[in-house]
């Protein structure tokens, strides 16, 4: 971060918001990879993240996602969970060497050296908690293989809490827990002994509020959007936004177009850049420039005109500088509140848990 530049004029031209952009750690907090067919993200693919697309849209860092969709939740399904969130973890940490300036980072420290030497980092997120079946140690497992969170569920309810999104055809109702369980209390403080940020993305209202009480480190939304503007189940509303700044957490606004517009006359969803910015704008508003930050959801769903892969990033950041986001405002946004929440998760480890 350079203080000492003065703020860009809301009509900066494209050159002076480019430089800016290049100086800006960005963060990228949420990535899916393509399974189980997995183009190498160090030669261009169709992905909308690859290494390559990253060095020419200035997307310094990544959160790669190993993700396992909610099934049936027995013994049988739980194992097969483990074993590919296991096997996407050690797929993505196996992209990473090679020629080009990128490490594996783990730690909030690491990060931050990544950011200031110039190196492109690879983060790791574990998406779904139903992958650990029962066995905690599955938390550690994971811990020990990079990963810096856990997204407690997918859409469907899972054995440690209520999601957002019920999966009927899974046999779900509204509710099976009533929010999080004694299973999902017991990771969540297994998760505080071990630093690894929980992430309350996708769990329903209820658990949402159980997390956040259960937690003794500030939670993080990785990618959600504001219901205050878009009533979507996935978006939290201005209470959980409350929550969040009362903790210390963060939401990272997402460039999911049905999370962040409804859909237009021909039923289908199209938002851009100023769509996400209008979220960016009602949580900072809400809650503070502290507790936000920025996402993509990328080949996972996301992607926003101006912003449709990692070659575009700078599409975001011209658009917050239209709004009037200056350099150390972009700083907090892209990366630097994530800091924070991720050296707060390991405080609190380091601290005996
Ligand atoms: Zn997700």
């Amino acid at each position: 971060m350079d203080t000492e530049s003065p703020p860009l004029p809301a009509e900066a031209p494209m050159a002076e918001v480019l430089a800016l952009h290049a100086r800006l750690p960005t963060l990228d907090t949420h990535v899916d990879i393509p399974w189980p067919a997995t183009p190498d993200p160090r030669g261009e693919t169709v992905r909308q993240v690859d290494f390559p697309k990253m060095a020419a849209g200035g997307l310094k860092a990544v959160v790669f996602i190993a993700y396992t969709p909610q099934g049936p939740r027995t013994p049988e399904g739980h194992a097969a969970a483990g074993q590919r969130a296991e096997a996407m973890l050690r797929t993505i940490r196996g992209t990473v060497p090679g020629s080009g300036n990128r490490r594996l980072v783990a730690t909030a420290e690491a990060l931050e050296r990544a950011h200031a030497e110039g190196a492109f980092a690879v983060l790791l997120g574990v998406e779904n908690g139903n992958a650990m079946g029962h066995d905690l140690s599955r938390l550690a497992l994971w811990k020990g293989l990079g990963a810096c969170y856990l997204t407690i569920t997918h859409d469907g309810h899972n054995d440690l809490a209520d999601a957002a999104r019920p999966k009927p055809e899974l046999g779900d109702g509204p509710a099976l827990h009533g929010g999080l369980s004694a299973l999902g209390r017991q990771a969540v403080g297994e998760m505080n002994r071990l630093g690894l940020m929980v992430d309350v993305s996708h769990i329903a209202r209820t658990s949402f509020f159980h997390a956040v009480e259960a937690s003794r480190a500030p939670v993080v939304a990785t990618h959600a959007c504001c219901a205050a503007l878009r009533p979507h189940p996935r978006n939290l509303d201005d209470e959980q936004l409350d929550a969040l700044r009362d903790t210390k957490g963060l939401i990272q606004v997402t460039a999911v177009p049905a999370f962040l517009r409804a859909p237009d006359a021909d039923g289908k969803y199209r938002a851009s850049v100023a769509d996400m910015a209008d979220h960016v704008e009602h949580a900072v508003k809400r809650i503070g420039l502290e507790h936000v930050g920025l996402s993509s959801d990328f080949d996972g769903g996301g992607g926003v005109e101006g912003w449709r892969h990692a070659g575009e990033t700078a599409g975001l950041t011209a658009e917050l500088v239209r709004r009037g986001f200056d350099e150390a405002a972009l700083e907090l946004l892209w990366s630097g509140n994530f800091r924070r929440v991720w050296r707060a998760a390991e405080a609190v480890a380091a601290e005996g848990g």
